[in-house]
């Protein structure tokens, strides 16, 4: 089977691709098709990620599959949660988000510095399918004081595992697709599957 990813992030679509590479489910980024970009306007995960995964299908006449995500940190009230992506402004990397967040928290030291990661997945097999699969993940962690390690990507270097003492970025891709927001929304996703595939509309 195939199916588009509604993504342009790299991290997100090498971890969905290792998460469902197992299952016979051949992913595709939506960059292979030239899809234009969605405005992600709403102010919730899924609405986004609904968002996404219709206008990946449309450009496409593919199934989509989309993932909206993002770190909630609660002395921040929930920020930078949906505008995760864009936390230092339009132009933001990973770097500049990293820096705002470690600014936002100075002066919160332990458990002030709680926060999870979220993901909502929606997976529709065409444009305007009237019953889209929705699955969702969180991941609890800290706010580390300063990022380490090397893999992963966004704000996994300052996510800290309290009772591994390490950071996201320090763990394996399959350490990370076993705890994550994201492979338990994709797992929860898939025992839903059978009941997408075997519709009238395919
Ligand atoms: P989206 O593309 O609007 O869903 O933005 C998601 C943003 O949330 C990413 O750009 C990252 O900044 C952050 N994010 C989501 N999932 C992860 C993750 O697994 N690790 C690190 N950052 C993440």
């Amino acid at each position: 089977m195939r199916l588009v990813v509604a993504s342009g992030n790299r991290g997100k679509i090498r971890e969905i691709q290792a998460l469902l590479d197992p299952h016979g489910v051949r992913v595709l980024p939506q960059s292979a098709f030239a899809v234009p970009s969605a405005e992600e306007t709403a102010p919730t995960f899924v609405e986004n990620a609904l968002l996404k995964a219709r206008n990946a299908a449309r450009h496409t006449g593919l199934p989509a599959l989309a993932d909206d995500s993002g770190l909630e940190v609660d002395a921040l009230a929930g920020a930078p949660g949906v505008y995760s992506a864009r936390y230092a402004g339009p132009e933001a990397d990973d770097r500049r988000n990293n820096a705002k967040l470690l600014e936002a928290l100075e002066g919160f030291s332990g458990e002030e510095r709680r926060a999870r990661f979220r993901c909502v997945l929606v997976l529709v097999r065409h444009p305007y399918d009237p019953s889209p699969l929705i699955a969702e993940g969180t991941w609890e962690g800290v706010i580390a004081t300063e990022p380490r390690g090397e893999g992963g990507f966004g704000y996994d270097p300052l996510f800290l595992l309290p009772e591994r003492g390490v950071t996201a970025a320090e763990l394996t891709p399959e350490e990370k697709n076993r705890l994550s927001h994201r492979g338990q929304a994709l797992r929860r996703l898939l025992a839903l599957w059978p009941r997408a595939w075997s519709s009238p509309a395919d």
